[in-house]
């Protein structure tokens, strides 16, 4: 990790942050699991080219505008592992649906069919050979002072996920998926706000 540049702000990201590949990693860290209980802490923005942003939020201050406009912007891809939890909580918090959309989680389920595990540390592991340090995964991230550990694990958790997305894509063309694989990106702020409206552990295309 020493190779990236951390940088902390406190409710947006510096209007000087840039994408010069087009593709921003992104991650949350919440109070808990319940969107309408436990509020966005921390939201992780890493460019791939070495810089890494934690803007940490006190809860007083969802303005965010640089934050909202790069998560809005159409010519940025957001890479993120599992984003349906963040982008759900960042549209209930910050107003904004963010879009263009990639999850190496879904391309890791699209792809590694021989196995279950689609966690950030087994693709990071098997794809990169890289061990992720998963010790600090449940933490009070509303603490006024985080620890270095804690900001350690928050970069963590994308500055990875710009390789992950090269190695996948290669992975789902040889299993001719890369097309199922944007429908099931495009549908995801779909999924996000049938969860912010009740649906969230129902699946509608269920028989019962
Ligand atoms: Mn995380």
């Amino acid at each position: 990790m020493s190779e990236n540049n951390i940088v902390m702000c406190l409710n947006d990201l510096p209007a000087d942050a840039t994408f010069p590949n087009g593709m921003a990693a992104v991650d949350c860290e919440m109070m808990g699991l319940n969107v309408f209980r436990d509020r966005l802490c921390m939201t992780q923005v890493g460019n791939g080219a070495g810089d890494v942003w934690l803007v940490k939020f006190d809860g007083s201050d969802w303005d965010a505008p640089n934050l909202k406009k790069l998560l809005t912007d159409s010519r940025t891809l957001k890479i993120f592992h599992y984003g349906r939890k963040d982008i759900v909580t960042m549209q209930h918090y910050l107003g904004v649906m963010t879009t263009p959309l990639y999850d190496t989680k879904i391309a890791s389920r699209l792809t590694r069919t021989y196995t279950e595990k689609h966690g950030l540390n087994a693709l990071c592991v098997e794809l990169l050979g890289v061990q992720l340090d998963k010790t600090v995964t449940s933490t009070n991230w509303g603490a006024d002072e985080l620890s270095a550990a804690q900001l350690d694990y928050a970069a963590a958790d994308v500055i990875h996920l710009h390789d992950l997305k090269q190695k996948l894509d290669i992975m789902l063309k040889q299993v001719n998926r890369v097309h199922l694989a944007q429908e099931c990106f495009d549908f995801l702020p779909v999924r996000a706000t049938l969860d912010l409206a009740g649906w969230e552990d129902e699946d509608i295309f269920a028989h019962h």
